[in-house]
């Protein structure tokens, strides 16, 4: 119950020492197999304990006490003279925390990030650091990028006014597929080179987006996004406003009295 099914462990005791509850567990089968050669022994060399961080008990930090045994390989062609056994269903050869732990502990790096998950770990008695959570978001694979139909491309600013990269976005799902840390012109040429088959691309109406789409898919049609046309048309209708406005004013002036204006 307290541990993985089918791991081949049994747990000898629980005792809380320290506020932390102390799970002492061994491996139930009486040898293993050698890592190199996958011959079975039972010969007995030395044992000794790997402390894992584990789920906590009743909101209290536990840990595992895994007791593993150090055998010895008397296969003739096997290079290694022995081997410590190990509970891979549990936890990774060298880890410091079992797989639930660690899966936790993702899953909370991705929800709260570094310092805020750092913090509520700390309360549900699974003490970390925001390095580690930070460490183990950034530790799992990426999903293989598909090349979007419609592509949408936009600059995005990672420091406003300081750093800026380009953002690319599948229009059909209205899911980021990519962020490019350099916004030039060849590093989005160099991307839908790597990932040949979008149909249109979607942009704002500057040039550098419109010179790299040219020469990174030259089949792609381009168009203007909603969001840029309309921004454009604003900006085209404040200027105009501005004009005819300043025109306005010493009429008005003249012919209302009107003060308001300041003059
Ligand atoms: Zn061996």
């Amino acid at each position: 119950m307290l541990l993985p099914a089918g791991a081949g462990l049994v747990v000898e005791q629980v005792q809380p020492r320290d506020e932390i509850v102390h799970l002492t567990v061994r491996c139930e089968a009486a040898g293993a197999s050698c890592p190199k050669c996958g011959g079975w022994s039972e010969a007995f060399h030395s044992s000794y304990e790997r402390g894992l961080g584990d789920l906590p008990i009743a909101v209290r930090q536990a840990v595992i006490d895994l007791r593993v045994r150090r055998f010895r390989c008397y296969q003739s062609n096997c290079p290694r003279k022995t081997f410590v056994e190990q509970a891979p269903v549990l936890a990774g050869r060298y880890a410091h925390r079992t797989h639930r732990l660690n899966s936790m502990l993702e899953t909370t790096g991705f929800s709260l990030g570094g310092r805020p998950g750092s913090r509520h770990c700390q309360r549900l008695a699974m003490p970390t650091s925001r390095t580690t959570l930070l460490r183990l978001v950034r530790a799992v694979p990426e999903a293989p990028i598909e090349s979007p139909r419609v592509l949408g491309v936009d600059e995005f600013a990672v420091r406003r006014g300081q750093r800026y990269g380009t953002i690319l976005v599948d229009a059909d799902a209205h899911k980021v597929v990519d962020m490019l840390e350099d916004p030039s012109a060849d590093a989005l040429v160099a991307w839908l080179g790597e990932h040949a088959g979008t149909e249109v691309i979607c942009r704002d109406r500057d040039g550098v987006y419109a010179n790299a789409a040219r020469r990174g898919a030259p089949g792609a049609v381009q168009v203007a996004d909603r969001w840029h046309l309309t921004h454009n048309l604003a900006q085209a209708l404040e200027r105009f406003s501005g004009r005819e406005l300043a025109m306005l004013r010493p009429e008005w002036i003249a012919k209302e009295g009107m003060t308001k204006w300041g003059r």
